[in-house]
């Protein structure tokens, strides 16, 4: 598997962490100032994809100081115990809410278990992260030196423990999936919408919120850097997500959920390499679940 390694500017860059086995599905973000924290895990079976992406940067692994996860789920946080042997003076970072699953996976991986059905076994395994390695980000202002800082913004929606990073001075935002995905190489953007917590009126919200950011650049977790201005490829995300949920509310009204016809209208398939086009498929109908999830749920309340 060929990966790339990419220097944005002066402080950012990032490594193809080779995602469920795929190439340009991952990324693991690397911000530097005077310290060095880097963004996002991928899985287990990203850890040396990403220590291999770290020196051919020149950074040796044992640098790296902060570990920055978006939230608790297999794809972004699952590789950071496998990391932390060789990064022994780095702190983990994630919402004060899902924290307690990195130091006890058990009921992590049979949720992801759960939500990711044919998916599961590329997520591998999840390594035990001390509890005194964690630092609760919820209202994290890191100052890595030399201009470079990075802030968390609160954004649920995707999952209720979700955070976005945004770097001050390059106005540089690191959305997770917070807004969804931009996968180029399978020709996707869209939500991604998981069991069992994806919520609908906080998804809502967290658009507002970033659209209102004066961002410069966004750096997805899923996959890289974007060419759209980015309230542009915010705004896009904003109506795929609205043409995914119309879809999935109209086919769950009449009784019965036809996954093949909601992954035709949102994905196109054809001219895209079979691996990459079962993830994307994988990811949509688990979306969908997520989203009759969160129907059955504002049904049983009103
Ligand atoms: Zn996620």
């Amino acid at each position: 598997m060929e990966l790339e390694t990419v220097q944005l500017n002066e402080h950012i860059a990032y490594v193809d962490n080779g995602l469920l086995g795929a190439t340009r599905t991952g990324s693991t973000y690397v911000v530097r100032g005077d310290e060095i924290a880097i963004i996002e895990t991928g899985t287990s079976a990203s850890a040396p994809h990403i220590l291999e992406g770290l020196s051919r940067l020149g950074i040796q692994p044992a640098d790296v100081r902060h570990i920055l996860l978006t939230h608790i789920h297999m794809d972004h946080a699952g590789g950071t115990g496998a990391l932390l042997p060789a990064m022994p003076d780095a702190h983990v970072y994630i919402h004060s809410r899902t924290a307690k699953y990195l130091i006890e996976p058990a009921d992590l991986l049979v949720s992801a278990q759960r939500a990711l059905g044919p998916l599961f076994p590329l997520h591998g395994t999840v390594v035990r992260v001390p509890a005194d390695r964690i630092v609760y980000a919820d209202t994290l202002q890191l100052d890595l030196g030399r201009g470079v800082i990075v802030q968390a913004i609160y954004t649920p929606g995707h999952s209720p423990d979700h955070l976005a990073y945004f770097e001050v001075n390059s106005r540089c935002l690191f959305p997770g999936d917070a807004v969804g995905i931009s996968v180029a190489v399978a020709g996707f953007d869209g939500p991604v919408t998981p069991p069992p917590a994806s919520n609908i009126e906080a998804q809502r919200e967290t658009f507002a919120k970033l659209l209102d950011l004066d961002i410069d650049m966004l750096l997805f977790s899923h996959y890289g850097a974007s060419t759209v201005p980015a309230r542009d490829h915010i705004a896009l995300l904003q109506e795929r997500y609205a043409h995914f949920l119309a879809l999935v509310r109209a086919q769950w009204e009449s009784g019965s959920i036809d996954y093949d016809a909601i992954t035709r209208a949102m994905f196109d398939g054809e001219r895209v390499p079979s691996q990459h086009a079962a993830i994307i498929v994988g990811w949509i109908n688990m979306s969908v679940n997520g989203l009759v999830l969160a129907f059955e749920r504002a049904g049983r309340k009103s």
